[in-house]
């Protein structure tokens, strides 16, 4: 591990683009702090943190500069991984015959910056979704394989966050090039950085810095030990998944649909949530045609509909449907939990549902078939 000065990211940012990566971090747009590109450490949101609540959050001013002293906000890396529009095929019309083109991706390579420890988990959930099972994504495939990821360890928790019960969080363990780790007082401002790659590595000695003390490891160590005590909920996830099919009838699940607007803001906003739709578009000339496939969420009638209506025509059905992948049957699907703690579904549910709470009751109020 060694230490930079936070004039080093300007270096950072630089090498990256040197070698043709399409630089993708934190940014302030419409009051939310956002993925987007970006060129300079300049762009990123400093002195600026997050307030969040169950259906509430809010930017505001910091008493410092710190340069990532805020969490997660309404985007995921996800949309850039796995995109909301992915164009599939093309049809073009060839006298009375069609010529259709398939569509490949040749996206830039790109460069992740400020990857929080949920996050790398997500996209370590995402890869096994897309690219280890039976079937290969080749459209994520061709954007996950020049990635550069550079995490940053969380030392402020949000109000909705709950990594650690998860076990994601909230120090990057694995799944990155290079992490970070603000480290600021009234005397220095620097990042402790450690490497997770060979080419994170590479990048790192190219970078100014200098060896990390004994002391600056501690400190880190002390600021992610505070963290993960102060998480602003909690998920007890010990047998959680029984709990859960066994309470298939569970009345909660009414109540919830009582106020759940099936608006689908948690999958949208969910870094782990994946499923989609295709739609066939033509122009209006009918020379045309297009096959797209689109983010689609489980809380939409139209998900689950075949032959005949929906599978799952209320609400309860639909909540019990995605709360109950997250936590149990994506266990038994993709041998890990559906969730990584991140807070966003209950920050962004605008009735403030709170997918801890809901499991907390169920857990605590089991009613057996
Ligand atoms: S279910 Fe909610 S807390 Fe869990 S990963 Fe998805 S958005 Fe984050
Ligand atoms: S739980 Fe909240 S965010 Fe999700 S569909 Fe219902 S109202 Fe929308």
């Amino acid at each position: 591990m060694v230490i930079i000065d936070t004039s080093a990211l300007q270096n950072l940012f630089q090498l990256l683009a040197d070698e043709e990566y399409q630089l993708i971090g934190p940014r302030i747009s419409d009051q939310a702090i956002v993925y987007d590109r970006i060129h300079s450490p300049d762009e990123l949101p400093i002195g600026w943190t997050d307030e969040q609540e169950a259906g509430r959050y809010r930017l505001k001013r910091r008493n410092d500069s710190h340069y990532f002293g805020f969490v997660v906000g309404p985007h995921s890396w996800k949309a850039h991984l796995h995109v909301p529009v992915q164009k599939l095929w093309e049809a073009q019309r060839d006298g009375p015959s069609f010529e259709v083109r398939l569509h490949n991706d040749s996206p830039p390579k790109m460069a992740f910056i400020g990857v929080r420890a949920c996050e790398l988990r997500a996209i370590a959930i995402q890869d096994r979704v897309f690219l280890q099972g039976t079937f290969i994504d080749s459209h994520y495939q061709s954007r996950r394989k020049n990635l550069f990821i550079v995490a940053v360890n969380c030392t402020e928790p949000g109000g909705t966050c709950f990594c650690t019960s998860m076990n994601a969080g909230p120090r990057a363990e694995q799944g990155f090039d290079l992490a970070l780790t603000e480290l600021v007082d009234k005397n220095r401002h620097v990042f402790l950085v450690e490497a997770g790659s060979a080419r994170g590595q590479a990048l790192l000695e190219r970078l100014p810095h200098r060896p990390a003390s004994e002391a600056d490891r501690q400190l880190a160590r002390t600021l992610l030990e505070k963290a993960a005590q102060r998480m602003g909920r909690q998920m007890e996830t010990e047998g959680l998944k029984e709990r859960l099919y066994e309470n298939l009838e569970h009345p909660r699940w009414q109540h919830v649909a009582q106020r759940c607007l099936s608006c689908a803001n948690c999958t949208m906003v969910c870094p782990t949530c994946f499923c989609t739709t295709v739609e066939d578009v033509t122009d209006l000339t009918g020379e045309t045609a297009l096959r797209i496939r689109k983010w689609d969420s489980c809380f939409t009638s139209d998900f689950s509909y075949i032959h005949g209506g929906s599978i799952r025509s209320s609400t309860s059905a639909r909540y019990r449907q995605w709360m109950t992948h997250k936590l149990a049957g994506w266990q038994d699907q993709f041998g890990t939990l559906g969730c990584v703690g991140c807070g966003r579904c209950i920050t962004w549910c605008p009735v403030g549902i709170d997918i801890t709470e809901e499991a907390r009751i169920i857990r605590e109020s089991t009613v057996n078939p």
